[in-house]
């Protein structure tokens, strides 16, 4: 029987109903009391408060890269709370931090040497585009304001993150600030028949470089572009895209930031995706979510030497007026390095190298078998089915929810899927063995089966 103290399922079930709003809430269920309660975890497994065993699919929320249950990383992180759980980052460092610093300044591209630390990935891309004004402000150029965004990018739930988000612009009550223009969808998916992928990718440039003639360089401080947008639904830019967009930016004194929050640690199987997979080295990398592989918050914007410098240069001191109270947190940057220390000692991303081909090759043959699925796509451990919207036989209003009927056919059998609308995405753990991946998929097509 239950303590006293220990409250009851329908407790739990009642206080988070009554007291805990949820990211995303719509207005007509945020009192919803279905929340799926996650009790347990291991490996790539998640048990729900009714014992049911899932897959987990989402790899939490694109994070969970080594896994759940690491007493390791357990273990790390209680020594750091005994030895040392808080130092304030303005007035002092930890070991923990300094050293976290440089191990991520060696892992990331080219001069890209100063770390930032924030409290995870809106943060990080805030502090990036801070840092952006604080640049153009202070070398004397305070037009240069605007900053360069994508359709469907998505880049955190603050004013200036949420700013920059393309997803769901229009269709929101929250006031965004005005200083941000969008670039149109980059997702070779739907392009106009008989425009191949070259094609495809100049229009796209084009875009970019038709937007900063329109607004005039002079006027925009930068772009902010994910290496695949991936809430917008795992979308893989067109190959060369990365390089030529950089190319354009350079040439127009634009500086380039580069989202590796979902991309970072390892997803595409090397620490970061700029420059191993796109071949681009931008003046800035955000990061967050699989640094700590979940266990515990963090971020960091990461910053060029170049930009570091030029920001020196100008007469005259000025303060970077940017800080979080959990900048650097001794506990999170502990936890960081037990899960880098992890990855290493485990090849982690010579697993992903081995395991990704066999996902992608899968995910291919879901594209090939199943009439329902318009596309499929992905890259690493990253992947997303699309239901087609053109099939006379189906509700439209069905297949726009396919994302949430796939999902709830998987979880009938033991698999849990992110659904946007009328896709499901899935970034399992990096763990993720090859009976694991075919297990997965199996499930997947047998909920596809019952959708077709
Ligand atoms: N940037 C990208 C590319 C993301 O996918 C996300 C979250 O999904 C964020 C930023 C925001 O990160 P956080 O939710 O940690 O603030």
């Amino acid at each position: 029987e239950a303590r006293s103290n220990t409250p009851t399922d329908a407790d739990l079930t009642r206080w988070d109903r009554d007291h805990h709003l949820h990211p995303w809430a719509s207005t007509d269920s945020w009192r919803k009391d279905d929340y799926m309660r996650i009790n347990t975890a291991d490996g790539i497994y998640l048990w729900d408060s009714t014992g049911k065993k899932f897959i987990d699919g989402p790899g939490g929320m694109w994070c969970v890269q080594i896994g759940y249950g690491r007493k390791d990383m357990a273990d790390a992180i209680a020594k750091q709370v005994v030895e040392m759980p808080y130092a304030s980052p303005w007035s002092s460092t930890s070991e923990p931090a300094a050293v976290l610093a440089r191990r991520i300044a060696e892992m990331t591209p080219g001069d890209l040497n100063t770390v930032f630390f924030t409290t995870g990935g809106s943060t990080a891309v805030d502090t990036a585009l801070r840092t952006v004004q604080f640049y153009n402000n202070r070398l004397g150029r305070p037009d240069k304001k605007l900053i360069i965004a994508r359709e469907k990018g998505y880049h955190g739930s603050t004013y200036l993150a949420s700013s920059v988000t393309g997803k769901e612009r229009f269709n929101t009550k929250f006031d965004k600030s005005d200083l941000v223009r969008f670039l149109p969808d980059v997702n070779p998916y739907g392009r106009p028949e008989g425009v191949s992928l070259e094609d495809w990718c100049d229009q796209k440039v084009a875009d970019l470089e038709t937007l900063i003639a329109e607004e005039g360089a002079e006027n925009i401080g930068c772009f902010i572009a994910e290496p695949i947008l991936c809430s917008g639904g795992v979308i893989v830019p067109p190959p060369g895209y990365h390089q030529r967009t950089l190319e354009v930016c350079r040439a127009n004194d634009i500086l380039y930031i580069s989202d590796e929050v979902v991309t970072g640690f390892g997803r595409l199987g090397h620490w970061f995706a700029s420059q191993e997979v796109f071949g681009i080295e931008p003046d800035m990398i955000t990061c967050a979510k699989g640094l700590t592989s979940g266990y515990l918050p963090l971020g960091a914007c990461i910053v060029s030497d170049a930009l570091m410098t030029a920001m020196e240069e100008p007469e005259g001191a000025e303060v970077f007026y940017n800080g979080f109270t959990y900048s650097g947190h001794p506990v999170s940057c502990a936890a960081a390095l037990k899960n880098i220390e992890i990855m290493e000692d485990e090849d982690i991303l010579g697993h992903v190298q081995r395991v990704a081909p066999h996902f992608q090759d899968r995910l291919r043959a879901i594209g090939e078998r199943f009439d329902i699925v318009g596309d499929v796509r992905g890259m690493g451990l990253l992947g997303c089915i699309e239901c087609r919207l053109d099939l006379p036989r189906k509700s439209l209003e069905a297949d726009l929810k396919f994302g949430a009927r796939l999902d709830a056919v998987c979880e009938e059998m033991g698999l849990m899927l992110r659904p946007f609308g009328n896709m499901a995405v899935f970034s399992p753990p990096l763990i993720i063995s090859k009976e694991e991946t075919d297990r997965m998929f199996d499930i997947m097509e047998a909920g596809l089966e019952k959708l077709s």
